[in-house]
């Protein structure tokens, strides 16, 4: 099954221009819980600061930039984060983890949300649907990188 995010950009600052209700049938404790469980970071260590967003070298890419994904989280908004591109456009960089004045470990987040979709056996690429050139041209070590990341 695939992600049900839509491929490529859909906004570079999908957050200014999105509404979103917040109450409490849409806190999810437990989606909460498991990110700071596989990631083992305390997510309430974020001050929102911005560092991590103004550092990122994918930012433009984001659907959602890193330090709005950590304010979602925060809120427990489980299908707001996971619906969007960005933990699957993070290249695990570690930029933002090293300038966060707070010590969050940003891309360890990242990854337990990935992880929380592909455990749902939700991909975020299927490798049916690569053009020929791109099977053809990228170099090996990438494709099985890029599989073991967005594949379940
Ligand atoms: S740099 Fe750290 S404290 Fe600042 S918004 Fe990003 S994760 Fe939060
Ligand atoms: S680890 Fe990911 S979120 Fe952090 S700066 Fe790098 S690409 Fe951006």
């Amino acid at each position: 099954m695939r992600h049900g995010f839509a491929p490529g950009r859909i906004c570079s600052h999908w957050e200014d221009q999105m509404r979103i209700l917040i109450n409490g049938r849409t806190v999810d404790e437990d989606f909460i819980e498991r990110v700071e469980e596989i990631s083992e970071q305390n997510i309430k260590r974020c001050m929102q600061c911005g560092t991590c967003s103004a550092s990122c070298p994918m930012e433009a890419d984001m659907d959602l930039s890193p330090r709005v994904v950590m304010h979602f989280t925060q809120m427990g908004l489980r299908d707001v984060v996971q619906g969007a591109n960005t933990v699957w456009i993070c290249a695990s960089c570690h930029t933002c983890e090293a300038r966060c004045p707070r010590g969050v470990d940003l891309p360890k987040i990242m990854e337990a949300i990935r992880l929380l979709t592909l455990r749902k056996n939700k991909d975020a690429v299927d490798p049916r649907q690569l053009e020929a050139t791109v099977i053809d041209e990228a170099p090996q070590a990438a494709m099985v990188g890029c599989f073991r990341k967005l594949t379940a």
